[in-house]
């Protein structure tokens, strides 16, 4: 039978993935040629080349001589060049390379499975991917063999196999996701039909592996020491390495295990070479007081996630447990306690394991195909192009195409009839008649809850039947859900350490804006090294080097025909199309030139600090905090009292130097030292906004009054569409002072500051107004000569009508204030690198 839609779906995860097919309404598990329903996403290349992906792969990790011949948990490098080197043959791959290996493998069992070959399918992602990694996944896609691919969120495929309906936009359910090396949750609901993620946070080095790590290095290793007397069996001793891998692949076990049992007994022959079994008694309670931190750190992470839309948990119905170790009972209770956990029912009747990618498949059956199956290539037969959509609301829906001969025939006097075979009675449309170019057009009914398959017959004018690929299509009615929104807000790096937001994570595809920004820095044609950069961020800080650098357009001075002073203005454009490619263009007003640049991911290398740096960062960090906790202890105020508490209890200074510790060892650890490090710094800004809140709510209500001042002064032509945004903003600042948002105020104050300026600055009266204003802070510029020429030129250009020449003028008069003029800011605030 000729497939019509995708049916196959992918849940390509950081420890195990899985495969998934939709057949009819039914989702199944394509198993693994070990019958297991996840294959680990490891890789072991051994010395003579041969590449094994899976179970045998992972077990490598406990052999002194293979240990440094696997891949493992390449997720999470996923988007970045850095490749995995394999010891033994010196071959070197990518984690896009490296995750096609495990596509492949998954690949081959649906095919041995399903007797056809596999070209297409559904690959979930987790929703905080960001474009370089999402883009990475694709192309792992591509080396593996399929041409078709689509992304889906995983939280979404998630509530997609567990069968969340809403009819109510107001109702907000939560995707807990705790996998084997990191933790997602995603807040969703549904609007218009569709399941949107309306935010989501994550921690990439969280997860079921820090449970077993912690039961190796707190309970194992001083077993192992004693029970051997072996002083010097320590992590980092390269003689034990392998030692400490097998602990690991058994502390595992026997964590999974005491999910079903009170208590487990450990035996490993040939710990030690030489030496008795190792044995050990492990309870439950035991692994349950090891994984309470990191149960509690996800705790944390929901409430924030809650907390960042103004929500808590009595605001959420239900709570969907996604991976692996959500099937802990400890966690479930945690989770289910209103006093520590969260209080929200959970629902857990999937399989958390391969529940993401039924999720998948669902959504797999609902994207049609766009490369013809292979074995259907049928010479003399018709093929029929289709248009419709093999889900959506309409019980009635139209499909429309066109019908095409191999050999070119006239199809003057054709018919096509299309009959739901899966209704009983059977549905038929009647016979439809084709245009003599083939075109046709006819409506289906179908039923809820079901899938409803449509025979194709196509008739010629001699009433016989001919063949056609394909020869059915199948609809369901259903929710749609939308394209995959942008997962992290976008904007630009300006020079002031600000962050220029673009485009705020959630924004649907395909998305352009343009802004314009100034330089910060004067740009001489022909000096070397000097360059315009308009550096791409992803990220929701305000705070610029808070965010991931993606990308950046530079122009390079050779290729200026003239100097650039400072201050002139930039267009600078950023456009997503619906595959994630990313434009950036700058327009040059002064040069009258475009310049542009496509962002290229793999180009772009990912910045991990070396362990010198981190500990460089590290101190400058603690010493903000001690400064921090002075102040809070002078200025009383609780909320910044709460915030810096916070930081203590979690022991995020902690958290950092026990990353710093392992990380000269190893790479991943000193990406995992970076995040912590990022983390505690978000939290000292946190403090650093509440001591300054007071301050930034008097901003806050000066610059409305300003703004309605402007609104409201007839001089401004102030368009309605202006006088509505303003209103609007005005509407957000007040909302943001009630919910005490820092971070949202400062952005709203300053879109309105950016949108009364634009209004003012229209106005040939506001300039010279501006001369008069500047006259009077004369004395405070830093360079006098410059500022009597700058004035005459002001002067000047009034006299002269030039507007342009006076604007020109009035900005290289602003740039001469001191720091901390409030005037400079017309400047500091649009200015790029
Ligand atoms: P990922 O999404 O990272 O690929 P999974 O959802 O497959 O991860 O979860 C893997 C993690 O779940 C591993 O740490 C594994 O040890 C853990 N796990 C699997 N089954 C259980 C269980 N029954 N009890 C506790 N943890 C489990
Ligand atoms: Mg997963």
């Amino acid at each position: 039978m000729a497939r019509a839609t995708i049916d196959y779906g992918i849940d390509l995860g950081t420890t195990n993935s899985v495969i998934a097919r939709l057949a009819g309404m039914d989702r199944e598990i394509i198993k693994n040629n070990e019958q297991g329903d996840c294959t680990p996403s490891a890789v072991w290349i051994d010395k003579k080349d041969r590449l094994t992906v899976g179970r045998v792969a992972k077990e490598r990790l406990g052999s002194q001589r293979d240990q440094q011949d696997v891949a493992f948990e390449f997720k999470k490098r996923m988007g970045t060049e850095r490749a995995f080197e394999f010891h033994h043959s010196g071959r070197q791959m990518k984690p896009e390379e490296l995750s096609a290996e495990v596509l492949k493998v998954l690949r081959q069992s649906a095919e041995r499975q399903g007797g056809e070959i596999l070209r297409s399918a559904i690959i979930t992602v987790p929703a905080a991917f960001t474009l370089p990694q999402n883009d990475a996944t694709k192309r792992a896609a591509t080396l593996a063999g399929f041409s078709q691919c689509l992304l889906l969120q995983e939280p979404v495929a998630a509530a997609l196999a567990y069968g969340f309906q809403s009819e109510s936009d107001r109702e907000y359910w939560l995707v807990y996701d705790l996998g084997g090396g990191t933790f997602d949750v995603a807040l969703m609901n549904m609007r218009d039909g569709m399941f949107h993620v309306v935010n989501h946070l994550g921690d990439n080095d969280l997860g079921g592996g820090d449970i077993d790590l912690a039961i190796v290095d707190q309970v194992l290793v001083p077993a192992v020491r004693e029970q051997y007397g072996l002083d010097d069996f320590r992590r980092g001793n390269g003689n034990w390495a392998a030692v400490f891998g097998k602990l690991k692949l058994h502390a595992e076990q026997a964590k999974i295990r005491l999910s079903t049992q009170d208590s487990v007994t450990i035996e490993i022959e040939n710990l030690i070479p030489g030496e008795d079994e190792f044995e050990y008694d492990l309870e439950r309670s035991v692994v349950e007081e090891l994984a309470e931190p990191i149960v509690r750190r996800t705790i944390d992470l929901c409430k924030e996630v809650l907390a960042q839309k103004q929500l808590g948990p009595a605001n959420i119905t239900k709570v969907l447990l996604v991976g692996g170790v959500t099937l802990m009972p400890y966690l479930r209770q945690r989770l289910e306690d209103a006093q520590t956990g969260l209080g929200i029912p959970l629902v857990s009747d999937r399989d958390p394991m391969t529940v993401v990618a039924e999720g998948a498949a669902i959504f797999a059956g609902t994207q049609r195909l766009d490369v013809p199956l292979e074995e259907e290539a049928d010479q003399e037969a018709f093929t029929i192009n289709l248009d419709y959509k093999p889900l959506d609301s309409d019980p009635e829906p139209m499909v429309g195409g066109q019908v095409a001969s191999a050999g070119g025939d006239d199809l003057s006097g054709y018919t096509i009839e299309f009959a739901n075979v899966s209704v009983s009675p059977q549905w038929r449309s009647g016979k439809t008649g084709i245009s003599p170019d083939g075109k046709f057009f006819a409506q289906l009914y179908a039923e809820k809850g079901m899938e409803n398959v449509f025979e194709i017959t196509l008739t010629d004018a001699q009433g016989n039947t001919v063949k056609t690929t394909p020869d059915r299509l199948s609809y369901r009615i259903g929710v749609t859900f939308s394209e995959i929104p942008l997962t992290h807000s976008m904007g630009i790096a300006l020079a002031n350490g600000e962050m220029a937001h673009f485009f705020n994570k959630g924004t649907p595809l395909s998305c352009r804006k343009q802004r314009i920004l100034r330089t910060a820095t004067s740009l001489r044609r022909g000096e070397a090294g000097d360059i315009l950069c308009i550096p791409l961020m992803e990220g929701e800080s305000l705070r610029s080097n808070r965010n991931d650098l993606i990308g950046k357009l530079e122009v390079g001075v050779s290729a200026l025909r003239f100097d650039v002073p400072a201050g002139s203005e930039v267009e600078v454009t950023v456009a997503i199309d619906q595959s994630r490619l990313v434009t950036m263009k700058a327009y040059v007003p002064i040069l009258d030139e475009w310049f542009e640049q496509e962002i290229n991911y793999s180009g772009y290398k990912e910045n991990v600090l070396s362990e010198d740096e981190l500990r460089k960062e590290l101190e400058a960090e603690k010493e903000r905090l001690e400064k921090l906790r002075q102040q809070v202890e002078e200025t009383d105020d609780p909320t910044a009292q709460q915030l810096l508490q916070d930081i203590y209890a979690r022991r995020m200074v902690h958290e950092v130097e026990v990353a710093l510790g392992d990380a000269a060892q190893n790479r991943d650890v000193a990406a995992r030292c970076e995040s912590r490090l990022r983390e505690l710094r978000i939290g000292l800004d946190r403090i650093e906004d509440a001591l300054e809140w007071p301050a930034l709510v008097v901003r806050a209500e000066k610059e409305i009054d300003v703004e309605e001042g402007i609104a409201s002064d007839s001089q401004y032509d102030t368009t309605h569409e202006e006088r509505r945004a303003i209103d609007a903003l005005i509407g957000d600042i007040r909302r943001a002072i009630a919910a005490r948002n820092p971070d949202v105020l400062r952005q709203k104050v300053n879109e309105l500051d950016a949108l009364g300026l634009g209004i003012v600055l229209r106005h040939p009266g506001w300039w010279v107004a501006q001369v008069e204003h500047l006259e009077n802070k004369r004395h405070t510029m830093s360079d006098q000569s410059t500022a009597e020429t700058c004035f005459n030129s002001a002067r000047q250009a009034i006299r002269a009508d030039d507007l342009e020449g006076l604007k020109s003028a009035v900005r290289q008069l602003w740039r001469l204030l001191p720091e901390g003029d409030p005037d400079r800011n017309k400047v500091g605030s649009s200015v790029i690198l």
